[in-house]
């Protein structure tokens, strides 16, 4: 069991961060936020694989005035996304959206961040601070270069900003492409303050790459109790982050959820696992299961019928069939084109 930070809480709409609350998945729209219909499309299917907040690019007036067809009928709290502009901060904040991602430093003056602080307090919305290593100020660059200390240092520097504001609903990113130094910032933020933080690897790669490096980066402070919320930055569709992001939850059993146990394949496979994993794993997904249930899919008799065993539900491989176990014990065989179906049925009576 991870002992995890305790962080002050904030709440985004009905979502809570930090403290006890569970970890949240995150993730961005990538459609034109003018186009409420299309964002709408996104944000749902986001939803329907486990986000529990997303976050929606604010570029400009356009954008803006498209927010209240999007809040009226989302199914889970939005964050505005804004730079350089503290009017369309303000804006997104008086729409309704439930909080705002803003960088500080981009903004400009002390009065115009002030300003957002103000609307955001005025409609008890949170703030998340988000410092980026692409877009340190250049004081701190000059005095530490593009480290975990220069993170550190400009988070904290808005950080007492916000604080002299008497603003403390706020969340903190430390983002750098570099897993490593990404690692660094987070855990030294995380013993300068005790505001909650959003863990993630910022241009993080395509699906492939960018979910191996979001995995080590997220998966290792999450170990060590550190975060409160994540989002997987990939290049790919949303949902594609979604469902990386629910997995590295589920994998340090930080989220309930089906977990499979899949045979790597040898030369001793007798049935053809990997097209029966994929399509097993793939309708369970559909099935939106918040329960712990282990399914084993083994194929031979080597370690097939002890993992098999060990799991909620299981098959063991044989020849062109295969056995299925629940809880342990045996139910029955059943021919291999019948597998996917069988072990279907069986899942669905767990729940
Ligand atoms: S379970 Fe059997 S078939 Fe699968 S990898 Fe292990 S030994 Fe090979």
């Amino acid at each position: 069991m991870i002992e995890r930070k305790k962080t002050r809480q904030v709440s985004i709409d009905n979502v809570q961060i930090g403290g006890n609350a569970p970890i949240s998945v995150q993730s961005m729209t990538n459609t034109d936020t003018r186009n409420a219909e299309k964002t709408l499309e996104q944000i749902y299917a986001c939803a329907s694989h486990g986000c529990d907040i997303i976050r929606v690019a604010v570029p400009d007036e356009k954008a803006v005035e498209a927010l209240p067809t999007i809040l009226d009928r989302v199914p889970i709290p939005v964050i505005g996304d804004i730079h350089f502009n503290h009017e369309l901060a303000i804006q997104a904040i008086e729409k309704g959206v439930h909080c705002i991602r803003i960088n500080p430093g981009n903004i400009g003056s002390n009065d115009k961040v002030k300003k957002i602080i103000d609307a955001a307090k005025q409609a008890h919305i949170p703030i998340r601070i988000g410092v980026n290593a692409g877009s340190l100020e250049k004081d701190i660059k000059k005095k530490f270069g593009i480290t975990a200390d220069a993170l550190v240092e400009s988070a904290m520097r808005y950080v007492r900003f916000f604080e002299t504001q008497e603003f403390y609903d706020i969340k903190l990113s430390l983002k750098a492409s570099s897993v490593p130094l990404t690692i660094k910032a987070y855990r030294k933020i995380s013993e300068r303050c005790n505001f909650p933080l959003h863990l993630g690897i910022t241009e993080a790669g395509t699906v492939f790459s960018g979910s191996i490096r979001s995995s080590i980066g997220i998966g290792t402070l999450l170990a060590e109790g550190i975060g409160d919320t994540i989002r997987v930055s990939l290049a790919a569709e949303p949902v594609e982050e979604v469902k990386v992001g629910v997995e590295i939850l589920r994998a340090l059993d930080l989220r309930k959820g089906p977990h499979f146990i899949v045979c790597p394949t040898c030369g001793r496979t007798e049935i053809d696992i990997i097209p029966i994993a994929q399509q097993v794993e793939a309708e369970v997904r559909k099935m939106k299961i918040r329960e712990n249930i282990s399914i084993a899919i083994m194929g031979c008799v080597v370690n097939g019928p002890g993992e098999a065993e060990e799991a909620d539900i299981g098959i063991a491989g044989g020849k062109g069939q295969a056995v299925l176990f629940r809880k342990g014990k045996i139910l029955r065989k059943i021919s291999e084109e019948n597998i996917i179906s069988e072990l279907i049925k069986e899942i669905s009576t767990l729940l």
